[in-house]
């Protein structure tokens, strides 16, 4: 089989897991062809966010302490785990000027007290930039033939989105292809950070948090991969977040549909737009847990399988969120009102996550990130069409959305009557409600602190836990 595989961050923090990661890939490649994307090692992307926003405070001090903890963090993987005395030193090398060339960048970032978006993709890159070559280097430690490339030399191009970069496909695709498919023929394993591309003019973007996944799917999809496997510390996709219902199960097999449904929400193991490119491609994906090999994870495919009782698969929330309801009588009956809201909010860049109106058309609601919330509403007071159509504007912030998804909901009547009544039975009011035609998820409104109620109250209805 020709699998993508790819190690984040959560299978690469410490001496131990990271030999696993070695042993997995040593275990897999003679059976296989291989190609690997590697995120940052744990923790060292929100690190580097910590040292810049340092830099920007002029924190010399901090932002080179800092630095140094970086340094030796990945010096001492490469003194734990690789043996080779040369390898070793090539790899320490290495390592030592990336960290120079950090260490230049937010110098720059201290004189100027300033971050640019493309600046930012620069400093995060350093995460995926310094992990690749570790890995690299402890696999030719161990005798296999590795080559090792960023997102960019690999082929990946973006447009200039700094931050939230979105892949040129049909060029990418092809820049893959004649980078990858050459090595896979010589038996080489191809070492690919992931997260990270390049735009036309050669500067580094990112793929947005967690777009390591995305990276895999890319690859996979460009050489056609039979399947792609995201390795991480839980064993796959599962019926709710078991923070919140402690017998939550891993569910076993899912539809790209459905995954991308509670990809948006959850959004705990996958990039939201991960699973695009697999599914264009049909290239199923596996979510699999490196400390628990047994368990077979998570396989995502096209196949949509209705089986009778299990209408309901899931139910997830995200709680980084707020609710706008903007109303006016100016509304009512007047043709691109919502075209204009949308518009405004596009304009700034901010994403709309759910959108509702009731047919006397005298308001609109809609949920956005918590963090977009002030730029919104300045965004509104700004417009001149406020005046004319729009008397108020109201938001709540201590709201939560819930999903409830599955595709055997599909044209089964009564499954909204059911969630709505284990929610109401606890006694939690319901905000908003919002089902897409696809009628593969129910999402709604209720008060954060209501949330985790609703989500055990909805998994008990369903019995989510003895469907699998
Ligand atoms: N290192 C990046 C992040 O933490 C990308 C990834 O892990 O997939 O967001
Ligand atoms: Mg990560």
């Amino acid at each position: 089989m020709r699998i993508v595989m790819k190690f984040g961050g959560s299978v690469l923090k410490d001496k131990e897991s990271i030999l696993n990661v070695a042993k997995t890939i040593l275990e897999y490649y003679k059976e296989n062809e291989l190609v690997i994307v590697v995120s940052a090692l744990k923790g060292v992307t929100d690190y580097l966010i910590k040292i810049s926003e340092e830099a920007i405070n002029g924190n010399e001090e901090i932002v080179k302490e800092k630095i140094n903890d970086l340094k030796e963090k990945h010096l001492e993987i490469i003194k734990e785990t690789i043996k080779n005395e040369n390898i070793k030193k090539e790899i320490e090398i290495i390592i030592k000027e990336l960290i120079n060339e950090l260490e230049k960048v937010l110098i720059g970032i201290i004189y100027l007290r300033e971050i640019t978006p493309r600046i930012k993709d620069y400093v995060l890159s350093f995460g995926e930039r310094l992990s690749t070559p570790i890995i690299y280097g402890i696999l030719k430690d161990i005798g296999l033939k590795v080559k090792y490339y960023t997102g960019g030399e690999a082929g990946i191009i973006t447009d200039s989105n700094f931050g939230e970069a979105k892949p040129l496909m049909n060029v990418t695709k092809y820049q893959i292809r004649e980078k990858i498919l050459p090595l896979l023929d010589k038996k080489i394993i191809p070492i690919i950070s992931g997260f990270i591309a390049i735009n036309q003019e050669g500067m580094i973007t990112t793929l947005g948090r967690g777009g390591s996944d995305y990276t895999a799917t890319i690859i996979g999809s460009a050489i056609k991969a039979d399947e792609v496997w995201i390795w991480t510390d839980v064993d796959g996709l599962m019926t709710a977040d078991p923070k919140i219902v402690p017998y939550a199960k891993t569910l076993n097999e899912l539809s790209f549909l459905e995954a991308i449904e509670m990809a948006v929400f959850g959004a705990k193991y996958m990039h939201p737009k991960a699973l695009e490119p697999a599914m264009e491609e049909d290239i199923p994906v596996r979510i699999r847990n490196l400390f628990n090999q047994e368990n077979p994870g998570t396989l995502i495919t096209k196949e949509v399988k209705i089986v009778k009782e299990k209408i309901v698969k899931a139910v997830t929330s995200i709680n980084d969120v707020a609710l706008i309801t903007v109303s006016g009588l100016g509304m009512i009956g007047t043709p691109g009102v919502a075209a204009k809201i949308f518009d405004i909010l596009g304009k700034n860049n901010i994403n709309i996550l759910m959108i509702s109106q009731s047919v006397s058309e005298a308001n609109i609601s809609f949920i956005i990130k918590r963090k977009d919330l002030e730029k919104a509403i300045t965004a509104f007071e700004t417009s001149i069409f406020r005046k004319d159509f729009i008397q108020n504007i109201e938001t709540e912030e201590d709201i939560s959305v819930i999903a409830v998804v599955g595709a055997g909901m599909k044209g089964t009547p009564g499954v909204a009557a059911r969630v709505f009544n284990a929610v109401a039975k606890q006694g939690i009011n319901v905000r908003m409600i919002a089902q897409g035609s696809s009628e593969l998820n129910i999402s709604f409104v209720v008060k954060e602190k209501d949330s985790e109620k609703a989500i055990q109250a909805i998994h008990k209805e369903f019995g989510l836990d003895k469907l699998l």
